[in-house]
């Protein structure tokens, strides 16, 4: 059995990007990732600006780069955003895979398998890890010759089941379930989970597709229309305690047909028209229903407290992105705290400090994300009189300062800890 330096369970954004740092280094990675051929992870799939910045090469991957966003209040006021610095929408298909592949590129093993949580055993040399009995090998995954050897994953098919790894640091990479963090941080309770749902819709026949964000009429949570290159993603997300199935997906339905209303009819209203043309709604509904391909996947939300009592990282072991709970608790935007965490977990293992990694995801992104939990409830929550977000969204109508901090939010460039500060500093300053 082949010995391992890391065994990275998980190829999504957060485990791929440590396979590729680690392994351009020299270390000896196996990765692994059990997801079916040609099943998107559940994603907007939107990257910020400050991703972009970051870490320029996710440019190389197939997706859109977007400068504008059209804002909806809950009552349907909108605002235009010109942003100065463009984000960008993959599909999560195109954004995984070249991860995936840069990862083996730089001398990452790359196996098509889904880790067993019950297989995942300490030992005297550090893990063991088995295989999901019976799991096939999906296409997409298939191995490149020059990194995997026919013994660790045959070319296709069906493995025999039960393969087994050995390694000394594991690392927990496999997403909002992950039985790496369950068994080694504990499991998340429902209420620290956000919920997001939607459909992969195509793009409409005229040639406008606008990127949208709606916050919603009486909920807790946004809708979105994220154009890609060659459909649409429509979602909701909200947190577990607002979520009830069947009104949130009647107003996700408004909302997609509010969207392709408006794209044959300028004048129309995203979310209803005094004038509604009946026979025109009733005709994209049928062509939704026909072609719409539903998701629904959890995001992590933590608590405020959570933050201080959770470690991430321990003896030969650490845990990256969704797994660690890193995701923005007000957004649900998550693939740059994936890509952050894998980077300051690889820095720190790489020094032979892997334990360091706690105290710099705190230092670097951990105080922000305490506070977006703070003030999950005011973002959502009233504010003179009305939903904070109405305010936000009127405000930067009139307002170019704080339409700008708005922008500079989207961006990924505003954090929350002074948010209120430039928000008000930028209402006191003339228009
Ligand atoms: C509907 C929805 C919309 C979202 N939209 C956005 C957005 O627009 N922008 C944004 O920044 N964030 C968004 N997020 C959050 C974002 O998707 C995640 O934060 C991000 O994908 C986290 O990356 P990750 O690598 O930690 O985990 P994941 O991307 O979840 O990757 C984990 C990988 O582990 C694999 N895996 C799991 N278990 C095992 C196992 N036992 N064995 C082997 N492999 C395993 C999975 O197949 C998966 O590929 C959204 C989330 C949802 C649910």
């Amino acid at each position: 059995m082949e010995h391992f330096e890391a065994l990275i369970v998980g190829a999504g954004p957060a485990g791929s990007f440590a396979a590729e740092l680690l392994a351009r280094e020299g270390v000896k990675v196996a990765l692994f990732d059990g997801r079916p051929e040609g099943e998107p992870k559940a994603c907007g799939g939107a990257v910020t600006a400050k991703a972009l910045k970051a870490w320029p090469h996710l440019l190389n991957a197939v997706g859109r780069t977007v400068d504008e966003l059209e804002m909806y209040s809950p009552s349907g006021k909108r605002l235009h955003l010109q942003l100065e610095e463009p984000f960008a929408i993959y599909s999560r298909i195109a954004f995984d895979s070249y991860l995936r592949d840069r990862a083996r590129t730089a001398g990452a093993e790359v196996f098509a398998a889904k880790i067993s949580g019950r297989g995942i055993k300490r030992t005297q040399n550090g893990w063991t890890l088995r295989e999901v009995a019976g799991a096939s090998v999906p296409a997409g995954m298939a191995p490149q010759p020059r990194s995997c050897t026919p013994r660790a994953l045959p070319a296709r098919g069906p493995r025999a089941a039960g393969a087994e790894w050995t390694g000394q640091m594991l690392v927990g990479a496999d997403g909002t379930g992950s039985s790496v963090a369950r068994m080694l941080a504990g499991p998340l309770p429902p209420s620290e989970m956000e919920v997001a749902f939607g459909y992969r819709a195509p793009l409409p026949k005229s040639r406008e597709s606008p990127t949208v964000i709606a916050f919603l009429p009486g909920w807790i949570g946004y809708a979105w229309a994220f154009p890609r290159l060659d459909h649409i993603s429509f979602g909701i997300a909200t947190t577990q305690e607002a979520f009830e199935h069947q009104p949130l997906d009647k107003l996700l339905w408004d909302f997609m047909l509010g969207y392709y209303r408006q794209r044959e009819d300028p004048k129309a209203r995203l979310w209803a028209s005094r004038k509604v043309d009946r026979q025109r709604d009733e005709r994209i509904r049928e062509k939704l229903a026909t072609t719409a391909e539903r998701y629904a996947a959890r995001i992590p939300g933590l608590n405020d407290k959570t933050w201080d009592t959770r470690h991430v990282c321990g003896e030969g072991w650490a845990l990256l992105g969704d797994a660690a709970g890193f995701a923005d608790p007000v957004t649900g935007e998550g693939i740059y705290y994936a890509l952050r965490s894998a980077e300051l977990f690889a820095e720190s293992f790489l020094v032979e400090t892997p334990l360091d990694y706690e105290e710099r995801w705190r230092e670097d992104f951990g105080r922000d994300l305490k506070r977006a939990s703070q003030m999950r409830r005011r973002f959502y929550g009233n504010f003179w009189g009305a939903p904070f977000t109405e305010r936000m969204i009127e405000f930067a109508r009139g307002h170019r300062g704080i339409k700008r901090v708005l922008g500079d939010l989207v961006a990924g460039e505003q954090g929350y800890v002074d948010l209120k500060k430039k928000l008000a500093r930028s209402a006191l300053r003339p228009v």
